[in-house]
């Protein structure tokens, strides 16, 4: 991941949550892996962590559908249910700003992936917490078109 960019001379001050807010995408999360053996029992097929446009790999796709999913964590993401909407404490300005900049580098992918023949669903973390699978559902109704 493209870390030097996220961090790009700004220094973050050390606070007791920083170490896992810090925001890089991670692969293999807990709600990323539910969500796949999820979807895998539904009977879908899907390749992992493939890069399928420059700078961008999904969480994982379908290939036979060409659908590309991505697990979004709905803090860095700006999830409207669990993203907060002020930020406090000395690094609320880059939190806000690192958001900022996840949500614009999605729409890119999204836009990307389209551009090159794929469809893409996003699914929020809370949603595969809420459950899992309702959320696999949602990706095989996506992938199916129906
Ligand atoms: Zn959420």
């Amino acid at each position: 991941m493209n870390s030097a960019a996220a961090s790009g001379g700004q220094r973050w001050e050390p606070t007791e949550k920083g170490v896992h807010l810090r925001g890089r995408r991670t692969r293999n999360t807990r709600p990323e892996v539910a969500l796949r053996r999820a979807v895998h029992a539904l009977g879908l097929r899907f390749r992992l962590h493939l890069r399928i446009v420059p700078r961008c790999t999904p969480d994982f796709v379908l290939p036979r559908w060409r659908l590309a999913v991505f697990v979004d964590g709905c803090y860095w993401h700006g999830c409207p249910d669990h993203s907060p909407a002020e930020f406090k404490g000395p690094n609320a300005d880059r939190w806000r700003q690192k958001i900022e900049t996840n949500r614009t580098r999605d729409r890119r992918n999204n836009l990307l992936l389209e551009e090159a023949g794929w469809r893409v669903i996003r699914i929020w973390e809370c949603e595969i917490k809420r459950d899992v699978h309702l959320a696999a559902e949602h990706v095989a109704r996506e992938a199916r078109g129906v």
